[in-house]
């Protein structure tokens, strides 16, 4: 007689049979394969099911989540879960996982078949040949071997770009400011500066997230210091590359050729670079291969069936490692160490080598582990995005070269409770530091030498500057006249009563020129913008 399922799984957007198949094969599992649901059928459904894998197409809203009596996890097969009401499954104990990593093969693979495609024409000559003509001369390309190739962003898919890019004998340089350079050199790789990248390479590929930083990174400047016929590959993410200085630089000359795989409008119907003979398009389809699709059902189907029957986590995207009596207590703070860690990142322009956690005070009482890897999570997210969870975070601060030191103190100076957190590299330090009020609110308490307090939350700006008279009136008049209103605004001096800062929280986002403008103010040290 067959043994009952004792764990019900709903794969709720086609998955590749491979995942399937592991799903089925567990005899503790019951696996049904049922997509196209309604919101409404998938809301009247799930009270049924353990466990429900998705891919892109599903969403599990909250709405669905509160539904839910016995569901214990949301896989998905794939990186982004903008899909999963990540919050809600949270407050439901209902572990959410994805499956990071799965399609790096996938995505190095198509820079280079994009970067060969681009540099012999390819495409092109495809294109005439089958329409009847024989151009032979039309279609000069140029080789890869002894060229430089500029990698910026050496994470998992720029190594790989990179390791194969070597086996065909170019030279790779690499900018990355986020990892340290031990890491670069076990990785085989030289980092240069950014300035030495665009001025060096004769192919430049970008494998950087979209962040706020690399938005435009490849702008009309990056364009200008770049050699002349330069061939730019971007498998990325569309918004890195600015494609109205894309197309100047094509037109221009400058730049010889360029190959998207990615545009800052998808899906791109309409786009002037398409009118452009030497670039060289496919539709996002980095990650579209059968190994990878593959790979990533594989993942998540083990990860699930592995979570489920041995209670092993992998690739969590939410808390599994708190017990759920224990997290009401222990969930402000993971709150707080996120925060801590993404601002440290955003006003730090050094690759960190090494993080310092100190826990004062009553938080000193608890199990601090699942907080600092929210620290690390806050720390890495800003650069790296959804790839960090709370399994990998320790593991990817560990590979990026990054030391973690923990201390716990009874004493928290003035605060009942305290987390201060210190970034160390290349000779630079920054510090801050947050602190409990009442049970759930905190606050961001010192920042560097200067004692604050203010809310860590909203669209930011940290003001280094000499305390001089002045200073103030010419930041909110810049601000003024860019039509850009200070909703809140806290100073602090340092002891010696020399150097200030200003922590400010805007309404609306500040644009690069702002920051720069507001930077060339007299007495004015370093301006930073944080997002958080
Ligand atoms: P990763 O997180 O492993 O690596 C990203 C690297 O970028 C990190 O090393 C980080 O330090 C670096 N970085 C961040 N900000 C930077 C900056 N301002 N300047 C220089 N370097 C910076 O990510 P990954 O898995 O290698 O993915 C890279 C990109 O490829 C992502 O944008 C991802 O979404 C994209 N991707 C596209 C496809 C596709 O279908 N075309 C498929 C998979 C991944």
């Amino acid at each position: 007689m067959e043994e009952e399922a004792v764990y019900r799984i709903l794969v709720a957007d086609s998955l590749s049979r491979k995942g399937i198949e592991i799903l089925k094969g567990e005899k503790a599992i019951k696996c049904y394969v049922w997509t196209n649901f309604s919101p409404g059928e998938l809301r009247a459904t799930i009270r049924e099911y353990d466990g429900i894998i998705i891919r892109g197409k599903t969403t599990v809203s909250a709405d669905i989540i509160n539904a839910s009596e016995r569901l214990k996890v949301i896989g998905r097969a794939g990186i982004g879960i903008d899909n999963v009401d990540v919050q809600a499954a949270m407050r439901r104990g209902i572990l959410v996982m994805n499956t990071p990593g799965e399609n790096a093969v996938a995505a190095a693979e198509h820079t280079i078949a994009m970067m060969l495609a681009m540099s012999r024409n390819i495409p092109q000559a495809n294109a005439s040949t089958k329409s009847g003509k024989w151009e032979k001369g039309k279609f000069m390309g140029v080789e890869l071997y002894d060229k430089t190739l500029g990698i910026i962003g050496i994470g998992k898919i720029g190594s790989l770009v990179a390791e194969r890019a070597q086996g065909m004998k170019m030279d790779v340089i690499a900018y990355d400011p986020y990892i340290s350079p031990d890491a670069a050199v076990q990785k085989g790789i030289p980092l240069v500066s950014l300035d030495d990248l665009l001025s060096r390479s004769d192919f430049i590929s970008i494998h950087t997230p979209l962040t706020e930083e690399t938005g435009h990174l490849v702008g009309a400047e990056a364009f200008e210091r770049m050699k002349p016929g330069v061939m730019i590959i971007n498998c990325a993410r569309g918004g890195i590359v600015d494609e109205r200085a894309l197309l100047h630089a094509l037109r221009s000359g400058k730049v010889r050729g360029a190959a998207l795989d990615v545009f800052e409008n998808e899906a791109a119907g309409n786009n002037p670079l398409f009118d452009v003979e030497n670039v060289i398009c496919t539709p996002h389809i980095g990650a579209a291969t059968n190994e990878a699709q593959q790979n990533v059902a594989v993942a998540i189907a083990d990860q699930v069936v592995d979570f489920l029957i041995n209670k092993r986590i992998r690739n969590a995207v939410n808390i599994p490692i708190v017990s759920p009596d224990v997290l009401p207590v222990v969930q402000p703070y993971l709150d707080l160490g996120k925060k801590l860690g993404s601002f440290l990142t955003q006003i730090s322009d050094f690759a960190i080598e090494e993080l310092s956690i100190e826990y004062k005070g009553t938080v000193a009482e608890y199990e601090v582990s699942p907080i600092t890897v929210s620290i690390l999570r806050g720390l890495l997210t800003p650069y790296m995005g959804e790839v960090v969870n709370f399994v990998n975070a320790s593991i990817i601060a560990k590979d990026r070269g990054i030391r973690v030191r923990e201390s716990k103190s009874s004493s928290s100076e003035d605060f009942a409770s305290m987390v201060a957190i210190m970034a160390m590299g290349g000779g630079e330090r920054n510090i801050v530091a947050g602190a409990l009020f009442g049970t759930k609110d905190f606050r961001i308490v010192q920042i560097n030498d200067f004692r604050i307090e203010a809310v860590p939350k909203g669209n930011m700006l940290l003001i280094h500057n000499y305390d001089r008279p002045g200073v103030i009136g010419n930041i909110g008049t810049t601000l003024g006249n860019r039509n850009i209103n200070i909703a809140t605004m806290q100073f602090s001096r340092d002891r010696l009563g020399d150097n200030a800062i200003s922590l400010l929280h805007l309404d609306s986002v500040i644009s690069k020129e702002v920051m720069e403008e507001l930077s060339q103010l007299p007495n004015i040290i370093s301006v930073k913008h944080v997002e958080l």
